[in-house]
């Protein structure tokens, strides 16, 4: 008999194949690690990563450590401590059980771990490449665990080619963060990226995380939904119908503190918002499920971010109506009331202006540009809704009517400038009226404040600097905030005893007294952290957008009223200043019926 064919693989050759599965990208190692550290009851988890994860990705934990034995166990296939038979499966608390990860990474990378238990006095250092164990040996190391992960797929030269530009893999990295820390908020997570923080999220309640994650003006754009029934218990932040935006994003779902998408459960959300939100209205959400283990099965699809209940039916309708109820509750919409009051009513929800174009880029600063109707992406994006035309008409008679109608009500309106303040047009058959310096402030606002390390804001280089001597506060305040700045496009430097020298500045504020502004810039930034906690980076934008915006006052020709409102009309939230104040008001069509039948 000649010898068969089949022989087992070689344990380096299967756990390089189930990496294929485990390990996509940097971004899955983070997930795998950091749910790692939580498993293992951490209070603290820093991840430092360089060149998005593929040179270097390091995470710290202070948990539990492992003794000598399990330090060497962990990198083999299906060694788990957290389950030992399969009816733990149902009853899963942790996030891994299928002792998959560790193998999986240390097949398809050059992987050290240092750990140690708290009752133990040395470490343990393991050191194993490309699936081959090199050398285990005692070191220093504090109590819990440190991985790190170097050059991903060195031994898989396919697959490292196959990985993204950095910007994006680190894109996928802070999303696999956000996903995890938003449920574990009473974990201190910190990211590091290239030598510089990324983020610092200290332990606190959700609202306390959410606000550090985004930002502090999100608090008053949410709401908290609370619901407990025997079967569920569905708790967490929506946004207030005003404060829907017009992307799909910040839409975070997690069942037993882990993270899902559910086409079904996000269905079942804006069902909570019918009739208070329009079709290109999007709502954030951060929602938490609790169940019985018993009541789901997470374990269907292999890198776990979908989920199947026992009872989808009453999942779907107590969510829905938790919504509606914590939307009800809020008594969120603010409502034109024309009978009593003609003039300074609230713009009402059905008036809520809809964004001319899709996803239209702010413009931040209108008036640098000439003609920013016609700019790229507003022309790219006009051919993108052509497009969908195409695509949903055959018959070009309605195509070029819907075209018609499209453009007339969207660019064809000719405002005019109200006593020198105020920007009136016609909306859609509504008067539409617009506080022309609260307007701009607005747009600034979003344009300094989605700035970050990765994209600062512009900045010009000055032929002569500007030196500044500052009063001993300024001085103290300035020193503090200047990685915030550079952020901002403000290039400072310290010179001597409370002076700066200002070596540039953001590139549109090239009209201005730069040391006049930023002193104005400090006195609003000081008067808001007073009033509000507000976090530096939002803090400082709006200050900046409060000093360098338009005034009351100056005259605006048609070009720039018409790029201004473009500009507005394609923020976030186009109807609030940073403070809350209304930004515009619209006096709708049927309102103005109403009134003339009488
Ligand atoms: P799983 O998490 O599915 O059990 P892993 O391969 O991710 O599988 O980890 C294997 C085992 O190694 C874990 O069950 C745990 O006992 C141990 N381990 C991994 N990371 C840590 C850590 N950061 N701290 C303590 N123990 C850890
Ligand atoms: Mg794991």
């Amino acid at each position: 008999m000649s010898e068969g064919k089949i022989a087992l693989l070689p344990d380096h050759v299967a756990n390089q194949i189930a990496a294929g599965e485990v390990v996509q990208r940097p971004a899955s190692v983070v997930k795998e690690l950091i749910e790692n550290a939580i498993d293992a009851g951490a209070t603290r988890v820093t991840l430092i990563i360089k060149d998005a994860g593929k040179t270097l990705l390091q995470v710290n934990d202070n948990g539990y450590g492992m003794n000598p034995f399990d330090a060497r166990l962990c990198f083999e296939r299906h060694a788990t401590s957290k389950i030992t038979n399969a009816d733990d499966l149902f009853r899963l608390a942790t996030k891994g059980f299928r002792g998959e990860a560790l193998a999986s990474i240390a097949a398809v990378a050059q992987v050290e771990l240092r750990t140690k238990r708290a009752e133990d006095a040395v470490g343990q250092k393991v050191v194993i490449e490309g699936g081959k164990f090199i050398v285990q040996e005692e070191c220093q190391s504090p109590t819990g665990t440190s991985l790190i992960i170097k050059n991903l797929f060195f031994n898989i030269p396919a697959r490292r080619n196959f990985l993204k530009n950095d910007q994006v893999e680190q894109k996928h990295i802070l999303e696999e963060v956000e996903r995890i820390a938003i449920p574990h908020t009473n974990v201190h997570f910190v990211v590091n990226s290239n030598g510089n923080e990324l983020l610092n999220l200290p332990a606190g309640n959700l609202m306390q995380r959410l606000k550090s994650l985004l930002g502090s003006y999100i608090q008053k754009e949410l709401v908290p939904v609370e619901e407990t029934t025997p079967y569920v218990k569905i708790s967490g932040y929506v946004s207030l119908p005003e404060f829907t935006i017009k992307q799909r994003k910040e839409q975070f779902l997690f069942v037993n503190n882990r993270y899902i998408r559910s086409a079904f459960l996000n269905h079942a959300i804006y069902e909570g918002y019918k009739d208070l939100i329009g079709p290109q209205s999007h709502p954030r959400f951060f929602i938490f499920l609790e169940l019985q283990p018993s009541e789901i099965d997470i374990n269907i699809h292999p890198t776990k971010t979908e989920v199947k209940f026992t009872d989808d039916k009453t999942v779907y309708m107590l969510l829905s109506s938790a919504i509606k109820r914590a939307l009800g509750k809020a008594n969120a919409s603010p409502s034109l009331n024309f009978e009593n009051e003609m003039s300074f009513a609230a713009p009402s929800l059905s008036a809520m202006p809809k964004a001319p174009t899709i996803g239209y880029n702010p413009a931040y600063n209108p008036f640098s540009n000439p003609a920013p109707l016609e700019n790229k992406s507003n022309k790219a994006n006009w051919e993108n809704l052509f497009d969908g035309f195409q695509n949903k008409q055959d018959s070009t008679e309605n195509l070029q009517q819907e075209l018609t109608a499209i453009k007339s009500e969207t660019v064809d309106f000719t405002p005019i400038q109200l006593n020198q303040k105020y920007i009136v047009a016609i909306w859609q058959q509504n008067v539409l009226i617009v506080d022309q310096q609260r307007a701009h402030e607005r747009v600034l606002y979003e344009h300094y404040l989605n700035s970050n390390l990765l994209h600062p804001v512009a900045s010009q280089q000055k032929l002569f600097p500007d030196q500044i001597e500052l009063s001993v506060n300024d001085f103290t305040l300035v020193k503090d905030l200047i990685p915030e700045l550079k952020t901002l496009g403000f290039d400072l430097d310290i010179f001597g005893k409370n002076s700066i020298v200002v070596n540039g500045a953001p590139t549109d504020m090239e009209d201005f007294n730069i040391p006049e502004i930023l002193e104005g810039i400090l006195e609003t930034f000081r008067l808001n952290t007073i009033d509000a906690k507000v976090e530096k980076h939002d803090n400082l934008s709006r200050a900046i957008a409060k000093n360098t915006c338009i005034r009351y006052g100056k005259s605006l020709d048609t070009t720039e009223m018409k790029a201004l409102i473009q500009s507005l009309f394609a923020c976030e939230n186009p109807l609030y200043t940073a403070n809350g104040k209304y930004v515009m008001m619209t006096v709708e069509n049927s309102e103005i019926e109403k009134f003339f039948r009488k």
